[in-house]
């Protein structure tokens, strides 16, 4: 398996510190999981270089609770230094270890030039680009009830609607190289009677934008109570020959590399033969092995990638 998409730190408000001993504790995590290679994907808006440029985008959003709480959750992630993250987790991936260097990269609607320029001259192996905010709503801020009164003030097939807009918006951009958490939008387990549209939408803007899309088991951990993308949509990947990666979304890390076998068994169902992994946003395949097991040999065995 490849873990590519780890956080070293906790949402919320604390020390933005990255070391090296940090890293390296990822890596030997991860290699006790049976986790081949990570990629290091903190959020784009915990850095100081993307609060320089972008700080305050929500003031374009109309006024309200909704947008007082995007100003709160800003200033309280904001704080690290891109450049020390790129030097240390390179400093890492020279010293060997198994990871590549990566950001998760937040949509920003009319914006993604400047996320672009904040992007520019770093040598980055993997970006993933994600839609949490729609306007200055963090849906996916399913503890907060400033989020969950706007999930009850909207119809679901509207939310659904603006999501798939941004993420034809992310696609189109050619700004990032996977497609982070596709279906999001399902994060509070509300969802449309029939989603195929707006799955339709996921899979082609994916395919149009030459993105890959990642599988991430975070969702089973969420009200959506299931991996992101949908089966549905991981088949719609497949048919539209979409590659994909495989994550957790940990942000502990003792999370590294959790329910990789359920991951795998989504993609082999989906028929998937590899995932996708990166260096210097070069893609290649990994091939996803099928391990026997002990007692049967046969093809219902152990599934690892
Ligand atoms: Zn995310
Ligand atoms: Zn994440």
């Amino acid at each position: 398996m490849l873990d590519y998409h780890l956080h070293l730190w906790e949402h919320g408000p604390r020390t933005l510190e990255v070391t090296l001993e940090q890293v390296a504790a990822y890596c030997e995590q991860a290699q006790a999981e049976g986790v081949v290679e990570i990629a290091i994907t903190e959020h784009l808006h915990r850095f100081r270089q993307a609060d320089a440029v972008l700080g305050g985008w929500w003031e374009a959003e109309p006024p309200g609770a909704v947008r007082d709480a995007m100003a709160d959750f800003w200033y309280g992630e904001v704080g690290a230094d891109l450049d020390r993250y790129v030097e240390v987790v390179l400093a890492a991936k020279d010293a060997g270890l198994p990871v590549v260097l990566g950001l998760e990269v937040d949509f920003y609607r009319g914006r993604m030039h400047d996320v672009a320029a904040i992007l520019d001259g770093y040598p980055f192996d993997v970006l993933l680009g994600s839609v949490h905010w729609l306007g200055a709503w963090g849906f996916d801020g399913v503890g907060s009830d400033v989020v969950m009164a706007e999930w009850d003030a909207r119809a679901v097939e509207d939310v659904w609607d603006a999501y798939a807009d941004s993420i034809d918006e992310l696609a189109d951009s050619g700004v990032c190289d996977v497609l982070a958490h596709p279906d999001l939008c399902k994060v509070a387990g509300r969802r449309p009677a029939v989603p195929d549209e707006w799955h339709a939408r996921m899979a082609e803007a994916a395919a149009r934008g030459g993105m890959s899309a990642e599988v991430n088991s975070n969702g089973w951990r969420k009200p959506a109570a299931e991996a992101y993308p949908a089966p549905d949509l991981l088949a719609r990947f497949h048919a539209a020959g979409v590659p994909v990666t495989t994550a957790t979304d940990a942000h502990r890390l003792d999370r590294v590399g959790e329910r990789r076998g359920d991951v795998a068994r989504l993609l082999v169902d989906a028929g998937y033969q590899s995932v996708a992994g990166f260096r210097g946003r070069q893609r290649r395949a990994v091939p996803i092995a099928v391990a026997p097991t002990p007692t049967d040999g046969g093809p219902s065995g152990r599934v690892a990638v």
